[in-house]
């Protein structure tokens, strides 16, 4: 409930800059920083999309492991440009760069730091802790709406905080940030105590740790796909994604992030069980650390062969089915792929293909129905599949290999053995996007 009688901010003695304390404080994850070291660029110029490969160096971080498999939450920077709109609009006593300011609740009849920020400068609060992108909900627009002083302004406000067609039109074609929303209603007067107090938490972005700890020791690599968008059905200004173009442009410096564990995307204990890897575009991202993983256990394996005449590693084959738009334009990781093809490493890496000139569009699932003898063979000896990619994707494979199993039992049966690959934790999802 926004009461404005109840919060005040005030100026704090103090020295408060280190930000991985403040989001610990409040995600409640233990964040660090671990520092970019380099990007690169993964698809063809020539590519619509683009997806880079960012590499972290991890080593002044401490108690963490990860597994392939495992996710890198990253704590985005918001565009200095939206934090300058916002800023504008704001009391200019309120905007000094070094005031630090705590927030206040009254509490009965007493004042008392408000938890849910840590003390900091507006600038970083609207650059590091709150969501200023995504378009603002019903209830912020219904308090947005009590503050603007103009009849058009109210008006507006009101039909788009009454009508939830309207307000959901208006999102889907502006996908206004919160600097757009207060340009659209200029005459808002809004303090910062409500900012503060009222716009959402910026949220961690997720990445599948593309690398295996065992082969890149003190980094942590990311497969990151840039979201770039124009609004207003393609004809509006270009919108960028917060933190994939913030991974992009980031200097060589230290960016706050945790380690998420994947419980149930972790390779099979018993390595000898065959996998079936399926992705597209930046779904590929979790198979990079399982194939390094593979490798350097290999490679392990073979020294101590060498040494003790040891019988080798039993590896159960490893297939990728990758799907994109274009070969040799989107097919990304094709030279580490067919390298670790001609090694043994992987079996066999296809490609489901859906804008190859001269050739028929082809997804993930037309290919593992092509591979249908394989599927069968592998899950016959209780080897696991692995789907990473976007929910169309993930239901569309789901129902290949449902189609799959029931082209050897009953639809009942066939229903029934889905649930148990399921229930024994054969069939692992990733999935992300819409
Ligand atoms: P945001 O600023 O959050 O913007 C994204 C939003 O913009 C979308 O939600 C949508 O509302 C809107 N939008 C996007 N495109 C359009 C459009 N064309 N028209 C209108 N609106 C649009 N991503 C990877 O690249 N690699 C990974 O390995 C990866 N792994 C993930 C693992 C998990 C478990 C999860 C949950 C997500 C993963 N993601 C991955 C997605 C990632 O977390 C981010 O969501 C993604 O990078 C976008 O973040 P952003 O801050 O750049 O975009």
């Amino acid at each position: 409930e926004w009461n404005p009688e109840k919060f005040r901010t005030t100026v704090v003695d103090g020295v408060f800059n280190d930000l991985c304390e403040g989001l610990t404080k409040i995600h409640k994850k233990k964040v660090q920083p671990y520092r970019v070291t380099s990007r690169a660029r993964l698809q063809h110029n020539n590519s619509e999309r683009q997806t880079i490969l960012v590499r972290l160096d991890i080593q002044k971080s401490q108690d963490f492991t990860y597994e392939p498999g495992d996710h890198l939450s990253v704590f985005p920077t918001n565009s200095i440009n939206i934090v300058n709109r916002i800023m504008s609009r704001l009391n200019p006593a309120d905007r000094s760069e070094r005031n630090v300011v705590q927030v206040e609740t009254l509490v009965v009849d007493r004042w008392q730091p408000y938890q849910r920020l840590p003390p900091s400068t507006l600038r970083t609060a609207l650059s590091r802790y709150l969501d200023i992108t995504t378009p603002p909900s019903i209830r912020v627009l219904k308090l947005l709406s009590a503050m603007a002083t103009n009849k058009e302004d109210q008006n507006r406000l009101g039909v788009l905080c009454e009508d939830v067609k309207e307000y959901e039109s208006w999102k889907k074609f502006k996908y206004p940030t919160f600097a757009d929303v207060l340009e659209e209603f200029p005459s808002i007067h809004m303090t910062t105590v409500f900012l503060l107090t009222q716009l959402p938490l910026l949220q961690p972005r997720y990445y599948s740790i593309s690398s295996s700890p065992a082969f890149a020791k003190s980094e942590i690599h990311l497969t990151v796909s840039l979201v770039k968008f124009r609004t207003k059905d393609g004809k509006g200004p270009v919108r960028v994604g917060v933190c994939t173009s913030y991974l992009d442009s980031l200097p060589e410096q230290e960016t706050p992030c945790f380690i998420r564990n994947a419980q149930n995307f972790h390779m099979p204990a018993d390595r000898s069980l065959p996998i079936i890897m399926v992705g597209a575009g930046s779904g590929i991202a979790p198979f990079r650390s399982f194939w390094q993983q593979r490798e350097m256990e290999i490679q392990v394996q073979e020294k101590k062969e060498l040494n003790n005449n040891e019988v080798p590693l039993n590896c159960g084959k490893m297939v990728l089915i990758f799907g994109c738009r274009q070969f040799g334009v989107d097919s990304i990781y094709e030279n580490e792929t067919s390298r670790l093809v001609s090694k043994g490493v992987l079996h066999k890496v296809y490609y489901a293909l859906s804008r190859e000139p001269g050739h028929k569009k082809k997804y993930v699932q037309d290919v593992l129905k092509e591979k249908k003898k394989m599927v069968i063979k592998f899950l016959s000896l209780g080897g696991h599949v692995y789907v990473c990619g976007d929910a169309v994707m993930a239901d569309g494979v789901r129902k290949a290999v449902k189609d799959i199993l029931r082209s050897t039992m009953s639809e009942e049966d066939s229903e029934k053995k889905f649930e148990e690959l399921l229930d024994k934790g054969l069939y692992h999802e990733d999935v992300f996007g819409v």
